[in-house]
């Protein structure tokens, strides 16, 4: 079964987002455990830890339908100690924050080297980071989501995706999550149903759809192969609509959430309405 969604708010309360994510008629989302743009924030209380697990249960959510994201200012592959220790800090928090929840992945950018190591040392030094983490945590899979490469970004090729988690130790807690237009501005092509193909074979070898999380699933404002970030509503953008039919009817993104992170959220019912009417019956 498809469990298509959005990157819901979760202002006021974690429980919010469930009320949010029930309202717009999404079958999974997305949502922050606490505020992305600040390092710190009060620990969840108990009232709504409760809250949060009643809606879920109320409105039919169980784990493998919700997709935490981490806060922006994480960067796992920091290349100054004071400045990695202090992103390791608070993705424990967040991982944290996740088995309180009963929620079971933690979907995050991998990290960026800001010119001052190589590569492969940040890739390294990502994978450290993540071991470290899982190794103070139970029940919550590292969930790894592919980047476009913008400025000193790491993961946006699935070779650099694939090194990091051969350097995991626990596989049984590491997973990705590919986001569409990250995919495209990176190179990975996605305009019809054949580059669908080619690209996720590619993936498939790489990495490997037992590994797949998760799906943000977004249009383009750029170009192909642009390095640059920055989504659009589906069908509005670069990428065009073959990509997201494709995804609808492949069995191999079943019972993942399938979240939408498209910058116009009034009309994320029409748009996941849109997704669950290209599935075709006949497949
Ligand atoms: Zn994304
Ligand atoms: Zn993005």
């Amino acid at each position: 079964m498809k469990f298509v969604g959005a990157h819901v708010s979760a202002a006021g309360g974690v429980e919010n987002a469930v009320l949010n994510a029930h309202t717009i008629g999404a079958k999974a989302f997305a949502l922050f455990t606490k505020n992305q743009r600040q390092w710190v924030a009060p620990p969840l209380s108990q009232k709504s830890i409760a809250s949060f697990k009643e809606l879920c249960e109320k409105h039919e959510y169980q784990p493998f339908q919700i997709l935490p994201h981490d806060s922006y200012l994480i960067n796992l592959g920091h290349p100054e100690i004071e400045a990695l220790e202090k992103s390791r800090t608070a993705f424990l928090d967040e991982l944290q924050r996740c088995e309180l929840l009963g929620l079971d992945r933690l979907n995050f950018h991998p990290g960026s080297h800001l010119n001052k190591i190589d590569e492969e040392t940040c890739l390294k030094t990502i994978a450290e980071s993540i071991n470290l983490s899982l190794d103070k945590t139970k029940g919550v899979t590292a969930v790894i989501e592919n980047t476009a490469g913008q400025g000193t970004n790491l993961g946006h090729t699935f070779e650099q995706i694939a090194f990091i988690m051969d350097h995991v130790e626990d596989k049984s807690r590491v997973g990705v999550c590919i986001d569409t237009c990250h995919s495209f501005s990176a190179g990975y092509d996605l305009s019809n149903a054949e580059a669908a193909e080619k690209t996720f074979a590619h993936f498939e070898k790489l990495i490997g759809f037992k590994y797949l999380k998760g799906m943000h699933m977004n249009d383009s404002k750029k170009a192909f192969g642009s390095r640059v970030d920055r989504h659009e509503s589906i069908g509005e953008g670069t990428i065009g609509t073959d990509v997201f039919k494709y995804i609808m009817n492949d069995s191999r993104f079943d019972n993942i959430p399938l979240i939408l992170e498209t910058p116009n959220e009034e009309i994320w019912p029409e748009e996941i309405k849109m997704l669950y009417s290209y599935i075709n019956p006949s497949k």
